[in-house]
């Protein structure tokens, strides 16, 4: 099939290139001109694990291709993919511009009946904004359809998210489009992985419904992790003992520094706001986001309760993307808890795999080494804010050496808090 992606960004460009492995004819597209340079060059601009080969292949293959001209990519495709940003508007609400920009281009230069597949994380009754612009750029009314396909991959496993994700949903109002659809995806429910068709304004509801599930385990977790510090019990030990429950479930219970990212603080503010305007209550997710700002601070405020006197203090920080495995650094609660210190009168160096040039970007007052040994000489203390494979397993002997303080803040509660003391530092972890 011929296949668009307007919008080339984590989502995009991981579904073009997924899309394209399928077997597809695929074009992603994108107003970002250095960016889609740069792709044309075989260089990847974020960081996502196995994503460089794959567009490599199905470019050297002649699947994939890469243009800023929307109106090549819109006549040379019969299914269009919205992949574009739905950042926080000033209100909380998804701000729509770019959607409503990518609809208005595909209006103007539809040729002939197309569907249009909303991938973005959108409000609910998103796909009728969609279908009236459409319908008011194109110069001779042309038949379409709008369709839901919200995406679920997470930053770091993107690709096989994509292709072995827990559920595909396609909320489709059309016999016609529910079709077409079904052919993109058919070949991974021979893989076991459902499709879930459902009207178009359920599949949009879906998605925001599960990251506000999602967010909600998180911070009801990191709200129980300071009763767990008062009483004396270890929130990871409550945290098996709950997941065990198959109506629980293991999964994201871990207590930690708040979640943050490219999707559950927008998608969270943006359900509230949903709700607000239906003239519906939000009180669970407004408390979950208010436990999720908060929790953002727990670290440094157990520093400053450790330390007499954070001035002039020098901060060792391991880790500052949201989480291991992407260069994202959109809401990371490293931002908050950096800009903490700094208020404080902290000196932060700071260390991480890949996210050091995107947090330049974000973060002012940082010196960044080229090891996360680098930065320990003469620290003070040292936070943990990224659980990096590599931070697990550190040589606490060489540790000690290098810094002049004795205190571990892990954030992320990956060491054994005895194995950390036995080796001669004092470790505060969260809710443990
Ligand atoms: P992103 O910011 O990485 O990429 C968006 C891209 O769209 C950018 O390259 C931008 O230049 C381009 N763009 C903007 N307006 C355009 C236009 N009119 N025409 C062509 N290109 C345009 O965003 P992302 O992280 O890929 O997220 C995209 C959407 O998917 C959002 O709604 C997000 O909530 C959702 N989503 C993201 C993730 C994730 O983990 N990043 C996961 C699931 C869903």
């Amino acid at each position: 099939m011929r296949i668009s992606v307007v919008g080339a960004g984590y989502v995009g460009l991981v579904a073009g290139a997924c899309l394209a492995n399928f077997g597809n004819e695929v074009i992603c597209i994108d107003v970002d001109s250095l960016k889609i340079d740069s792709l044309k060059k075989g260089i990847i601009p974020i960081y996502e694990p196995g994503l460089k080969e794959l567009v490599a292949l199905n470019t050297k293959e002649e699947r994939l291709s890469f243009t800023t001209d929307i109106k090549h990519g819109v006549e040379s495709a019969e299914i269009i993919f919205i992949a574009v940003g739905t950042p926080e508007g000033e209100d909380g609400s998804a701000d729509l511009s770019h959607v409503l920009a990518a609809a208005a281009d595909i209006g103007k230069y539809m040729d002939g009946y197309k569907i249009i597949v909303n991938k973005s994380t959108v409000p609910v009754k998103t796909a009728d904004l969609v279908r009236k612009k459409v319908r008011e750029s194109q110069k001779n009314p042309i038949d379409f359809d709008v369709v839901s396909n919200p995406e679920f991959l997470r930053e770091g496993s993107a690709i096989k998210d994509f292709t072995s994700p827990d559920r595909v949903i396609i909320g489709a109002d059309t016999e016609k489009a529910r079709s077409v659809m079904h052919r993109i995806y058919r070949n991974m429910e021979r893989t076991g992985h459902p499709i879930i068709f459902t009207d178009v304004t359920s599949a949009e509801l879906i998605k925001y419904a599960s990251n506000g599930m999602l967010a909600t385990r998180i911070s009801f977790m990191n709200q129980l992790s300071h009763l767990c510090e008062t009483t004396g019990a270890d929130v990871k030990l409550v945290a098996k003992g709950m997941g065990l429950d198959k109506r629980i479930g293991p999964r994201f219970l871990q207590a930690g520094i708040g979640y943050g990212g490219s999707c559950f603080p927008k998608d969270v503010q943006a359900l509230i706001k949903t709700l607000k305007q239906q003239g519906c209550e939000a009180d669970i997710l407004e408390a979950v986001e208010r436990v999720n700002d908060r929790q953002k601070l727990f670290l440094a405020e157990k520093l400053k309760a450790a330390m007499p006197s954070l001035e002039g203090k020098k901060i060792a920080v391991w880790g500052l993307s949201f989480k291991p495995k992407t260069d994202d650094m959109r809401e990371a609660p490293a931002i908050v808890i950096i800009d903490a210190l700094n208020k404080a009168g902290c000196e932060v160096h700071a260390f991480d795999p890949v996210a050091m040039k995107s947090a330049e970007r974000v973060l002012i007052n940082v010196k960044y080494g080229s090891n996360p040994y680098d930065v320990l000489k003469d620290a003070d203390a040292l936070l943990v804010l990224t659980e990096w494979d590599e931070f697990r397993a550190p040589d606490f002997d060489r540790m000690k050496l290098l810094m002049s303080g004795r205190i571990i803040l892990d954030g992320r509660n990956i060491y054994d808090p005895g194995e950390v003391r036995d080796a001669g530092f004092k470790y505060f972890g969260v809710g443990r």
